[in-house]
């Protein structure tokens, strides 16, 4: 047998659990509350055929052609008029397009990362970015969070211990995986202390176009004027993920290093997909699409947390979102979560477990819940059959 040579960014083991836990869930029998897909049934078929069939009749030669790095222009004014709704102004030149947000989160990494490099996240968050950051070999290190956002006295304590520190990753809006936003005031904490330590903030947004309660608050960019902020933007949860279409906004110098690496990955984005998007922009309302989308996952989002409240333990912490995908709950610390996870299974039932959403210091006893992807009466009764096992649990 070959002994390959893998470098050694490459994880030792194939081990996924968290792939794992997605694929158990993924059967169709069970109502998953796993997974942190958009609803398709929002998905604007009808319309985005309409554009691709307008895009191959007027414009099918030059689509299929090679295209710039950076990606369509049209695609990025587009992109700097709807940021300009949410509280951005950007100029479309520091803007690169990207294969999703996860592409933009590795460039960004591979930016700038050398292996032992510090990056802090809030604890729990998105596992993904995590799992980006360290295969450049990056440590990482976790700032406790609660119902707004990181907190910044102790971030200024880790920074203090770790004043190499490169980036700060946040989720400010709806975070993955706990549905919390970050307030204003840290928000401007946060760019202060950048200053100070002189680090990069990623500030990655796929959920904050998604609002159904409370003041919209300002991108963390729009308050930086010393170029420390990389934005990162997807069409993954307003639109489509599998168009895979997403946008990095920063300072020039740094865009400019961004799509030279993108370059070598993958040239450029696809060029249907940008147009297909772009035209999308241009024909129809995207915010009345927004606008509906936002309306379900209120009804369905109220739904879950009505049905934590009927039927889990009643000492249950919860997270009470103001938009996004996702709710956060910390059950009796007597309950099993793997445990628990698979007797959900059984009974045809499925959430995932928290503990790999934690950089360090895992808390075992919490749980994601995704509500975006079921409807109301799927929710009361998915959550019901929840409650139920967790009560044979919890004796
Ligand atoms: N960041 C966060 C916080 C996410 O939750 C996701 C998707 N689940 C992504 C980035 C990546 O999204 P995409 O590549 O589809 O834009």
């Amino acid at each position: 047998m070959t002994k390959y040579k893998f470098s050694s960014r490459v994880p030792l083991s194939n081990d996924n659990p968290f792939g794992e836990v997605l694929t158990v869930a993924s059967k169709p029998s069970i109502i998953s509350f796993a997974g942190g897909l958009p609803a398709p049934e929002l998905f604007p078929v009808a319309q985005l055929k309409a554009v691709a069939d307008r895009i191959f009749d007027d414009d099918g030669q030059k689509v299929l052609q090679y295209s710039v790095a950076q990606g369509n222009l049209k695609l990025r004014q587009l992109i700097a008029a709807y940021m300009q709704t949410r509280g951005l102004t950007e100029d479309p030149a520091n803007m690169l397009i990207t294969t999703g947000s996860q592409q933009g989160l590795d460039v960004i990494a591979e930016m700038m990362i050398d292996p032992g490099d510090k990056v802090i996240s809030e604890r729990p968050t998105y596992l993904s970015a995590l799992d980006v950051f360290k295969t450049y070999g990056a440590e990482t290190l976790g700032v406790g969070m609660d119902a707004d956002g990181m907190k910044m006295d102790e971030l200024e304590a880790t920074l203090k211990q770790n004043p190499d520190t490169k980036i700060v990753y946040v989720v400010p809006n709806f975070q993955n995986p706990t549905g919390n936003s970050m307030s204003l005031a840290r928000r401007k904490r946060l760019v202060e202390l950048a200053d100070e330590y002189d680090f990069i903030i990623v500030e990655d947004d796929p959920y904050g176009a998604i609002r159904y309660a409370g003041e919209a608050i300002a991108p963390i960019r729009s308050l930086d004027d010393a170029g420390r902020v990389i934005y990162t933007g997807t069409f993954s949860k307003i639109l489509a993920p599998g168009l895979r279409l997403g946008w990095a906004s920063a300072d020039p110098a740094l865009i400019a290093k961004m799509t030279l690496l993108k370059q070598f990955e993958d040239v450029h984005t696809d060029n249907l997909t940008q147009c297909i998007i772009a035209r999308y922009m241009q024909d129809y309302d995207m915010q009345a699409h927004i606008d509906q989308i936002t309306a379900a996952y209120k009804e369905r989002g109220a739904a879950m947390i009505q049905a934590i409240q009927d039927y889990f333990p009643a000492e249950t912490e919860f997270t009470r979102p103001e938009g996004g995908m996702f709710i956060w709950a910390k059950l009796p610390k007597n309950i099993d979560i793997d445990q628990l996870f698979d007797e959900c299974i059984k009974h045809d039932v499925a959430f995932v477990p928290g503990a790999p959403f934690f950089p360090d210091n895992p808390e075992v006893n919490t749980m994601r819940l995704n509500y975006s992807n079921r409807s109301v009466e799927e929710i009361k009764s998915g959550m019901k059959t929840m409650g139920t096992v967790i009560a044979s649990l919890n004796q």
